[in-house]
């Protein structure tokens, strides 16, 4: 704990931590080192967690990094955090994060801007910026995050660490501040599989405050890394001839595929038509549903309260539009228009069709090959403000890691070098749905 809590102060300037429990922490691990010498010690005993601040934990304030949960306080712990403290997890600090986990470069936040720690003058990746930034710099161990369309596996690539988007539904979402509710997932980073297995196989599983939790078993995914049989792996045409896509990431993830040919593993091309139409479904599906969730944010129950309302009508609407950054607002827009009486059909009942129609060609895919592998992103870190002006530009970045949340099938990112300016490069895999033990053990074998 010592140690990282110096690298955090050596580090101050990533910004990475918005809240750290020096006292906590320490306290914790004199604890665990009393059980360790019992013998009693959980099995996470000693591993210096960070989590994104949009996760509760009793008694500590969480903003979701927004003005408008200014001074809120959680009033129980997260499951995914509850169990990682009942196997002996020192919970380190509270991490930045995009507002309400919107965003794909840490830009959007009431704390401030992360820095990559590869290069200063980049983003991290976003929304899970700061839980990125954290295992990158070695201010923690591993930390948790959330993917709701990438914000996992994207910062990972951007900083050169494994980052995890489990199968939706595989780890309760309960006491996690929603962005879109049939999207979120809890994911984890770390700078090994190992340590990755570890943490996931402690939080997931069923949950009785979250009824959309899978009943079905864990199996202890750090126990089963051995991979030894030769696999199908799909390639999808649309995202390698990306012309988004950057030279030396087509290279880098051609090159893998080449050597995994070599090693005896059968790898073939397939044609993904419906690509195009992936981005545009998400931002439909997931706007909506943020303009829902984010209606209980009023000014009467959490949060911020505008000082300047002089009756009831104008509370409810400074304290939002004082409260909300931009691209959150520009989101409760853009989902309350396409879920409107008028324009409900043209475009929210047709997203949900066209989900459909993703998710069912992933998962018909995924019962032929055992992997999906794509670059996890289009390009490495790009620089403060070369997106923030253009929203869809920012969308854009996301294109490559939307299928997996739109289909609700788990995906790995995992370091695959660097390009010429010595940036990570990320490689992307999908497996089928609750095969995360496939995708630890395949991705051990490529690291
Ligand atoms: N960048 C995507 C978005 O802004 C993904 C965010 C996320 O996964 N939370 O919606």
């Amino acid at each position: 704990v010592q140690y990282y809590l110096n690298n955090i102060k050596t580090k101050a300037h990533l910004n990475a931590f918005v809240e750290v429990y020096e006292q906590s922490a320490l306290a914790k691990a004199e604890e665990i080192d009393e059980k360790l010498a019992s013998g009693k010690a959980g099995k996470l005993a000693g591993m210096v967690v960070g989590i994104k601040d949009v996760l509760c934990l009793t008694a500590h304030t969480v903003n979701a990094s927004s003005k408008i949960l200014e001074g809120f306080e959680s009033q129980f712990t997260s499951t995914a955090v509850q169990r990682l403290i009942e196997e002996d997890a020192i919970i380190i600090g509270r991490l930045n994060c995009d507002e309400f986990g919107m965003g794909s470069s840490n830009e959007n936040s009431v704390h401030g801007k992360v820095l990559n720690d590869a290069d200063n003058t980049r983003v991290p990746g976003g929304s899970s910026g700061g839980s990125a930034v954290a295992v990158q710099a070695n201010l923690c161990t591993t930390s948790l995050g959330t993917d709701t369309g990438g914000s996992v596996r994207q910062p990972a690539a951007f900083t050169g660490i494994v980052g995890i988007k489990p199968t939706y539904s595989r780890v309760s979402r309960h006491g996690l501040i929603a962005y879109a509710s049939s999207f979120d997932t809890i994911g984890v980073f770390s700078r090994n599989i190992k340590d990755n297995a570890l943490v996931l196989e402690t939080i997931a599983g069923p949950d009785d405050y979250d009824s959309t939790v899978s009943r079905k078993s864990v199996p202890q995914y750090s126990t089963l890394l051995h991979f030894g049989k030769p696999v199908k792996i799909a390639y999808l045409k649309e995202t390698i001839d990306s012309k988004a896509l950057q030279p030396e990431i087509k290279e880098q993830t051609l090159s893998v595929l080449e050597k995994l040919k070599q090693e005896g593993h059968k790898i073939e091309e397939v044609n993904f038509p419906l690509l195009e139409y992936v981005l545009p479904t998400y931002y439909i599906l997931t706007t909506a549903e943020a303009s829902s969730n984010l209606s209980r944010f009023d000014g009467v129950k959490f949060g911020y309260r505008t000082p300047n309302a002089h009756n009831l009508e104008s509370m409810y609407k400074l304290t939002r539009s004082e409260g909300f950054g931009e691209e959150v607002k520009r989101r409760i827009m853009l989902g309350t228009f396409v879920l409107s009486a008028s324009y409900y059909d043209a475009y929210f009942t047709k997203a949900q069709k066209v989900r459909r129609l993703i998710k069912d060609f992933t998962e018909d895919l995924l019962n032929k090959y055992d992997y999906i592998i794509m670059p996890t992103t289009p390009s490495t870190a790009f620089k403060f403000g070369e997106h923030s002006n253009d929203p869809v530009a920012m969308y854009l970045e996301d294109m490559f890691t939307v299928q997996a949340s739109v289909s609700g099938v788990p995906a790995i990112s995992i370091p695959n070098g660097v390009d010429e300016k010595g940036l990570p490069i990320g490689l992307q895999i999908m497996a089928n749905s609750y095969k995360e033990a496939d995708l630890y053990a395949f991705a051990n074998y490529l690291t």
